[in-house]
């Protein structure tokens, strides 16, 4: 039984189109019900915060959370797996949770996998559902990562919460294993294209290496890298009606999206400026890297054309390319 939540803090965040303060707050729940029946997502870690938790404990923990909350006009709810999944969050903790929350903030945002979206009851107003949808490929969703959904039920989801008056944030995941960098930007592009119309925001998640994964082991093994921060800034330029943004965990690290090591930094603040704003021109920056990453996007493509089994990683050395 756990009473302790995992973390809260305060970070900025942006509300229709306004610059505004969010209240973060993560929950220890039981874990993903996908986790524990399946093993889970070939990146997940999350369930590494898990314990048995009671609906009583969870209250307990957001209760005192929210001792550190100050007027933020965005409350974040995250657990390790689906805020809506009722053998994760049980619906009276549910209910107090997001009624406490609506009383003070004006937005709140939680996540869940697509078919619990059909508990919400009531008017969903000032909800947002952030849905882990990765990727509106099929095949890649379900080889690659094993999410256990299809882009329908995606779908349904997605017009359910906003029948019900909440928004939707579509979360994308920029390189699952498997795919080249170049063949992961176009991944990304054709998901952004695909879930535009049914998200109010689309979130690209560049993969962070989590400890005991799947994706862990291949990239031991030196059969995966993370992506390049320049193809996430590519992927953020998508011109499309709806938001796009991007808060890359693990970002300029070694298990994170990273560039050279010099300009990290300075792509990392300038993805967060737009991700804030939505200007155009923080995007336009550049660095002598970007040669590598031309460079890198060019010699797989010529290397998969021919059948050679390596690549340059100009950032890793030779390592094996993963098909
Ligand atoms: S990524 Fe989401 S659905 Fe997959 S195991 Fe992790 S918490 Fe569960
Ligand atoms: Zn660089």
């Amino acid at each position: 039984m756990s009473k302790r939540y995992v973390s809260a803090w305060s970070e900025d965040d942006a509300l229709d189109g306004e610059r505004v303060k969010a209240f973060v707050v993560i929950l220890r729940t039981s874990g993903c019900s996908w986790y524990r029946s399946t093993g889970g997502c070939s990146m997940c870690g999350y369930n590494e915060e898990s314990e048995t938790t009671s609906g009583e404990d969870l209250i307990f923990q957001f209760t005192k959370a929210l001792e550190g909350y100050d007027d933020e006009r965005v409350i974040k709810v995250y657990t390790s797996g689906s805020f809506l999944d009722p053998a994760e969050v049980p619906l009276d903790a549910r209910d107090r949770i997001l009624s406490e929350a609506r009383d003070r903030a004006e937005r709140i945002v939680f996540e869940s996998r697509p078919e619990y979206v059909k508990n919400i009851d009531g008017d969903a107003t000032g909800l947002e559902v952030a849905i882990g949808l990765e990727t509106a490929d099929d095949d890649l969703r379900e080889n690659c990562i094993g999410k256990g959904f299809s882009f329908e039920d995606f779908t349904h989801a997605a017009s359910t919460a906003r029948d019900r008056g909440a928004t939707v944030r579509t979360y994308l995941l920029m390189k699952p294993p498997g795919l080249t960098e170049r063949g992961a930007l176009e991944d990304v592009r054709a998901s952004i294209e695909a879930t535009s119309s049914l998200s109010d925001v689309i979130s690209i998640n560049p993969m962070n290496i989590q400890r005991r994964t799947k994706v862990e082991r291949l990239w031991q093994k030196g059969r995966y890298s993370p992506p390049w921060l320049w193809s996430l800034v590519e992927a953020l330029g998508t011109e499309i009606d709806a938001k796009v943004v991007s808060h890359p965990s693990g970002g300029g690290k070694a298990r994170g999206a990273h560039n050279c090591g010099e300009c990290d930094d300075a792509v990392l603040g300038a993805i967060r400026r737009f991700s804030l704003d939505g200007q155009r021109h923080r995007l336009d920056i550049s660095c002598g890297c970007i040669d590598l990453w031309k460079a890198q996007l060019d010699l797989e493509d010529r290397a998969l054309a021919e059948g050679i089994d390596y690549r340059k990683d100009p950032r890793m050395g030779t390592i094996p390319l993963v098909r």
